[in-house]
């Protein structure tokens, strides 16, 4: 496992947390939105936990056997539960298979039990699951997860990790102490950014909604294919369905989409205040079709976008779903 270093915007949280790690809770709840770093901190909280060297402030030491294991991903008191990829025999399953789980499942909680029954590698050790996305839970697992909060097993922690802490359910969310994880001021993130070496970081930062590490893993590929959706959308209901149907194609529904999405959710901002969130360069483009919209449309085509992006992971034919949703894309225009 790679562990990566504290991002700048975490030290905080983390001194706070750690200050206390000798009456550490015994489930803890990690919440904010995507690409701010909360899995890596997760990971990084472990492995000091774990640490048989960390002083009472510090990060692990990266120099001990258990720091030893967790890099080399065979930790024996560490556990990290995401939805599973199947793997298959044959190659027909395969697209199947290889298509993105989005859930935990009950097996994976109720697989927990011989590691949380047994004692931990070190005498006074402790043992630590990290559950991501904790909204991943299935309502299953979900309740077999809450039975093991409700009986906590002696110096086990649980850190759950979510993007969107609201579709937990709230008897595990009760249980957790619930950790605001701080999004990066855009000049702490730019400065980031351009320390990782990302070009055009400020228009990649401001279409990855303000999370520098989603807009550090756009590739230049998707940044490229972005501003060329815009620049079509940008058309409204003269805008060529096929073309961005052909455009959008490779980059995957799921992606598509939410570049849909996004664009959609500008437009109903702007109706109401003349500003942007994520299409800052596209400002005067985005109010211009403002003028022409159709608001009850845009509201109707917003509930259309969720539920494909329900269905994104499915084996439809996407060539024809994205064909139609740009249809309808052209139709919220007056
Ligand atoms: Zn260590």
């Amino acid at each position: 496992m790679i562990v990566k270093k504290l991002y700048p915007w975490q030290i905080d949280v983390w001194h706070h947390l750690i200050a206390d790690r000798n009456r550490f809770p015994h489930a803890l709840l990690l919440r904010g939105q995507s690409g701010i770093g909360k899995l890596d901190f997760a990971i990084s909280l472990s492995q000091a936990l774990l640490c048989e060297e960390a002083d009472s402030q510090s990060e692990a030491c990266g120099k001990c056997p258990s720091c030893g294991w967790f890099e080399q991903d065979n930790h024996p008191d560490f556990r990290l539960l995401s939805p599973e990829q199947t793997a298959s025999k044959d190659d027909e399953e395969t697209t199947k298979s290889t298509k993105k789980k989005t859930q935990i499942v009950v097996d994976q909680i109720r697989g927990l039990s011989d590691f949380l029954t047994l004692s931990s590698h070190k005498s006074n050790g402790m043992r630590i699951v990290v559950i991501h996305p904790a909204e991943g839970l299935n309502a299953a697992a979900a309740n077999s997860l809450l039975k093991m909060l409700e009986e906590p097993p002696p110096n086990v922690v649980f850190i759950l990790v979510a993007h969107q802490a609201q579709k937990i359910l709230p008897t595990i969310m009760s249980r957790c102490q619930k950790i605001d994880m701080p999004v990066p001021s855009k000049e702490v993130a730019l400065t980031w950014m351009r320390e990782e070496g990302v070009d055009n970081a400020e228009a990649l930062l401001d279409y990855a909604g303000g999370s520098p590490l989603l807009a550090a893993c756009e590739t230049e590929d998707g940044a490229l294919a972005s501003i060329e959706i815009c620049k079509l959308l940008s058309l409204g209901s003269k805008s060529d369905v096929f073309q961005l149907s052909s455009v959008c194609l490779p980059l995957g529904m799921e992606n598509a989409v939410n570049a849909l999405q996004k664009w959609c959710y500008d437009l109903f901002l702007c109706h109401f205040t003349q500003k942007v969130r994520y299409h800052q360069s596209h400002q005067s483009a985005v109010q211009k079709l403002c003028t022409q919209l159709k608001l009850m449309a845009l509201m109707d085509f917003q509930k259309t976008l969720g539920d494909a992006k329900k269905s994104a992971t499915h084996p439809l034919n996407n060539e024809l779903q994205l064909e139609r949703l740009f249809l309808h894309y052209t139709q919220i225009f007056k």
